[in-house]
């Protein structure tokens, strides 16, 4: 295993693994391991256990909450975790057991060559599409990744169906879901030294929305839920099994575009209630709009919002699906005229580029504001909330960000009534404004019984918003988890909760 070792050989030749694309900036790290194998994990964390050094897990370094950046000690990189063992095949259900270091393009290239025991063209895949694909098998699971089709598929806790994690003191635990259950909030783990640990489960409740903030904790829950999400703060992952989904026959994607915000809300609302093959809804608001005309010079005009959507068909349906489609468009003042579609690779890319150029946008223009003031970042909300509150959230968010003119876009997973709600500050003043009304909004998410990440994770820059969702006790409670698997508390800290609770 190759070991770097001293902070100024690491900062002067390494820089890049020492930052995600939360840019959070990093501590003093003194030590950058590349683990080949399991074993090189296991002896390189009972280093750091026995010199009490903090050790932080970095991967496809994607993560925007700043997850994978240390704060001092020692950085463990995961980078040669890129094997992929095969598929298997449990009941009817196929499966690929990968190492954590493989990145979602690797493993969807793999699926591609893949021709199932014969069964081609292909007819399996990995449903969880995190829009940013150079992101690792390791991290999606840690963080719990989800993307467009989780309206459809859920997140990636759906999908494990296995896991190898190694604890801070070396010892490796192979996890098979539906194995390991709690007894109550009970939960105990034996460990291949014969010792066991004992674990009080949080007894929080946690928001019936999509979620990744903070430790899975339910009465009877599998053991294996307790470390997807957990964000590197248990264990670390070393192999993952992952369960495929069954290719759909045909997709056809629709960008649909309407005059107003409410008429896109309104389609979206009635076409879930209708299009029960639809896998894909995505929400783009005026803010959008605005932040892609300048390099869309073919985006209709007279339109300010739009709704994206995929949906599965086959050759007897679509004419029906098609025509309840037209109706609905009609009835919200858009029309198939109003609306782009595609069948083919070339056209389904091409919408989908307009999806993904938003968050580029918004980097590029917060860089140019950088320039001047050097300490903005964007303010990015990444909260979820029940559907029967979902349109009060969003009149939440607009009476308090319409009247101080904030520059503001809200995009993304309304399929799941989550909302990317992104402030894109112009000067410092509109930069404390806005932290203040994230802070207000996580509030509000919270009393309409919603997430304050549904997708990102809390990483080291999210601890206010979770103690919001679940107070001192559930964050005590999380730290008590940590402290029995992670006692001398090496692993990933900084993340999801403060020291002070460690210490506690
Ligand atoms: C443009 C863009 C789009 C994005 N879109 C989405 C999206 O659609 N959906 C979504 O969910 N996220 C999205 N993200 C966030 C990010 O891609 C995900 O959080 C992703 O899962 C991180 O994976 P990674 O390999 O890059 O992990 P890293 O950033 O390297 O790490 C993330 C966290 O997981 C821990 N970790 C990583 N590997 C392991 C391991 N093997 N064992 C234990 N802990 C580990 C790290 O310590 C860290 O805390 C997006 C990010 C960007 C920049």
């Amino acid at each position: 295993m190759r070991i770097i070792e001293g902070k100024t050989n690491i900062i002067s030749g390494f820089l890049t693994y020492l930052q995600d694309e939360s840019k959070l900036s990093f501590g003093d790290v003194e030590y950058l391991a590349f683990p080949e194998n399991e074993n090189d994990v296991c002896e390189f964390l009972k280093f750091c256990r026995d010199k009490n050094i903090p050790v932080t897990i970095s991967n496809g370094k994607t993560g925007v909450v700043g997850g994978a950046v240390p704060v001092a000690g020692a950085l463990m990189s995961l980078e040669k975790f890129n094997k992929i063992f095969g598929v298997n095949k449990n009941g009817d259900e196929y499966r690929v057991r990968l190492e954590s270091g493989v990145s979602l393009d690797e493993f969807y290239k793999f699926l591609e060559n893949e021709n199932f025991s014969g069964s081609t063209p292909l007819k399996y895949f990995y449903p969880v599409d995190v829009t940013e694909s150079t992101a690792k098998i390791g991290g999606t699971v840690s963080t719990n990744a989800s993307g467009e089709r989780s309206f459809k598929y859920g997140p990636t806790r759906n999908w494990v169906r296995s896991l190898r994690v190694v604890l801070s003191d070396g010892n490796v635990l192979s996890i098979e879901r539906g194995k390991i259950f709690a007894d109550g909030y009970d939960l105990e783990i034996k460990l291949s030294d014969g010792s066991i640990k004992k674990i009080k489960i949080p007894n929080y409740k946690m928001p019936s929305v999509k979620n990744a903030a903070g430790y899975y904790a339910k009465k009877n829950m599998d053991l294996i839920d307790l470390f997807v999400g957990s964000e590197g703060t248990l264990g670390v992952v070393t192999e993952v099994e992952l369960a495929l989904a069954k290719k759909p026959e045909n997709i056809i994607v629709l960008l649909a575009f309407f005059p107003q915000e409410q008429n896109a809300m309104n389609f979206f609302f009635e076409c879930k209630t209708i299009l029960k093959s639809a896998v894909v809804f995505e929400y783009f608001d005026k803010g959008a709009f605005e932040l892609l005309r300048p390099k869309m010079a073919d985006l209709p005009s007279a339109q300010n919002s739009a709704i994206f959507f995929e949906i599965e068909y086959t050759d007897d349906n679509l004419e029906n699906t098609m025509s309840a489609i037209g109706k609905l468009l009609k009835k919200n003042n858009s029309s198939m005229d109003n609306t782009w579609g595609g069948f083919e690779k070339k056209d389904i890319e091409k919408i989908r580029q307009i999806r993904h150029s938003i968050p580029e946008t918004i980097n590029e223009t917060l860089a140019r504001t950088k320039q001047k003031y050097p300490a903005i970042h964007k303010i990015s909300a990444d909260i979820a909330v029940p559907a029967e509150n979902f349109l009060e959230m969003v009149s939440y968010y607009k009476s308090k960000l319409e009247p101080l003119k904030l520059q503001y876009t809200l995009f993304g997973h309304i399929g799941e009534h989550h909302l990317h709600m992104n402030i894109l500050p112009r000067n410092n003043k509109e930069f404390f404004k806005a932290k203040e009304l994230h802070l207000d909004f996580a509030k509000k998410a919270v009393l309409l019984g919603g997430t304050v990440s549904a997708e990102h994770g809390i990483g080291k820059i999210k601890h206010q918003y979770l103690e919001i969702m679940y107070g001192k006790k559930g964050l005590k409670e999380m730290a008590e988890v940590k402290k029995v698997l992670d006692p001398k508390g090496i692993l990933n800290r900084g993340n999801i909760f403060n020291e002070e609770y460690l210490n506690a």
